[in-house]
């Protein structure tokens, strides 16, 4: 058996980094993979788009079962190593896209056909003396949650908070919006003393959560047009990104944070909407 996880070690694409007790971060994958054990199993936090079986890569850290994934939103490049595992949580938003590959990597015969759990907020995911609550944080993408470690006080932040963040999507279809954004971090901060780190999908792993208040304001300077971002030529978008109309895309940096966005979608119309409950008797 020692010979066999050996072997299974040697020929994966994928690299184990132990951040603490019980708690793992997997690289190789096309995002940072989190897995998370507790005293009755373990989770894996976003999966990539492995094409190597990644569930197998999981279950060689640990003697407890790895058989769920959870994912921090639904873009393919988080959920497409889930049919590795028979089992996977995440919002109802998230799998509205969750099993749609990107077009170039669509005819790799990703196993699909796993079982999904519909997650939101407030939930909790059980690992056994370690549990997992999730937070619904839409911007970057409509069915962004975060995943909050009470136990390790470490909330789990996808795309929503990183290094950069991104308020454009690939196509021009529903554009994230700043407002939102700003709202979710918002969201983040009433919770500011149940974390002190995060761990991001791509970049910033076990990093000072006083980012998300950086955010926060990033995007109330944006809102209130104190700052304005640069358009954006020769960024380096990941592979085969196409950018859309790239005349109202913007880039702007403050503090520690990127955010990329598109003028048209600064105040959206969910900030509208919920202006005008608050003026409803
Ligand atoms: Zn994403």
């Amino acid at each position: 058996m020692g010979t066999m996880r050996k072997m299974q070690m040697t020929e994966t694409p994928f690299q184990a980094k132990l951040l603490f007790r019980n708690t793992w971060l997997i690289q190789g994958a096309g995002c940072n993979c989190y897995l998370l054990v507790g005293n009755k199993r373990g989770v894996l936090i976003d999966t990539g788009f492995a094409t190597e079986n990644l569930q197998v890569f999981a279950q060689s850290l640990t003697d407890k079962p790895v058989e769920i994934a959870a994912n921090t939103h639904g873009h393919f490049a988080h959920t497409g190593g889930n049919g590795w595992f028979t089992h996977a949580y995440m919002s109802a938003k998230a799998l509205e896209i969750a099993k749609i590959p990107y077009p170039r990597i669509a005819n790799l015969g990703y196993p699909l056909d796993y079982l999904v759990t519909v997650v939101g907020d407030g939930d909790v995911i059980d690992l056994g003396f370690r549990y997992l609550e999730v937070i619904e944080i839409p911007a970057h993408s409509e069915g962004s949650i975060a995943f909050l470690d009470k136990r390790e006080h470490i909330l789990f932040t996808g795309d929503e908070v990183d290094d950069q963040v991104m308020l454009i999507s690939k196509k021009d279809e529903k554009q994230p919006v700043v407002a939102r954004h700003a709202s979710a971090m918002e969201k983040l901060l009433s919770r500011k003393d149940d974390f002190d780190l995060i761990c991001a999908g791509h970049t910033l792993v076990l990093s000072p959560a006083a980012i998300i208040a950086d955010y926060l304001t990033h995007d109330q300077l944006i809102i209130s047009k104190t700052l304005t971002g640069k358009e954006i030529t020769g960024f380096d978008f990941p592979t085969d990104f196409e950018l859309p109309q790239p005349a109202f895309k913007r880039a702007s940096v403050y503090e520690d944070t990127t955010l990329l966005y598109d003028v048209r979608f600064i105040q959206g119309p969910v900030l509208q909407r919920q202006v005008t409950l608050q003026l409803e008797p």
